[in-house]
């Protein structure tokens, strides 16, 4: 049985984070999409409505769960009995920091290993801030997030509801 956690802002989930989960579902037993409550960070969304949205995003993915955790990542990943960390690699501009980050996870467990998942080309350009910026300025993203997102966007963001096609 293996368990792999996705830990990520989320803020928003968009459709490239989706294409991560549905690509690692195949291949492990149990996924856990880990929401980062991270109090250094000020998010657009709360952790409960990103929890929410990304439920309501992976429904349909029977062994795939939504948590939330702080603190350091090793010691979540263990306390849930997994052993992977997913990321996702969209372009050689993520590979310093996501090569960082595994190294430091495996100085801190050697138990633990991470590993990328590339997504579908057509999301690579994709990201929460991206996401956040277009919404805010009105502009339409429904193509680019899960439906669920969508609807909590246009709650979010008023002008997008004036953009939204019919
Ligand atoms: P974090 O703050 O931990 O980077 P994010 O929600 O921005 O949280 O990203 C979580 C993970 O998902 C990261 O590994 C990131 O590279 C990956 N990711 C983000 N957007 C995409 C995308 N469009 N396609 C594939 N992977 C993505």
């Amino acid at each position: 049985m293996k368990i792999a956690v996705y830990p990520g802002s989320f803020d928003p989930p968009t459709n490239g984070h989706t294409e991560i989960v549905f690509r690692s579902s195949k291949i492990f037993s149990k996924i856990i999409i880990s929401i980062t409550d991270n109090h250094n960070k000020k998010p657009t969304f709360t952790v409960e409505e990103r929890k929410k949205m990304l439920e309501e995003s992976i429904k349909h993915l029977p062994n795939v769960k939504v948590d939330i955790f702080s603190g350091l990542l090793v010691d979540y990943v263990k306390s849930k009995k997994a052993s992977i960390v997913i990321r996702g690699l969209r372009a050689v501009s993520d590979f310093e920091y996501e090569f960082q980050l595994a190294l430091m996870n495996r100085k801190f467990s050697k138990d633990i290993e991470t590993v990328f998942f590339i997504p579908d080309e057509k999301y690579t350009y994709l990201s929460s801030s991206l996401i956040r910026e277009i919404a805010s300025l009105g502009g339409n993203v429904e193509d680019m997030v899960p439906k669920p997102v969508f609807k909590k966007i246009k709650e979010k963001y008023p002008k997008q509801k004036c953009l939204q096609k019919k």
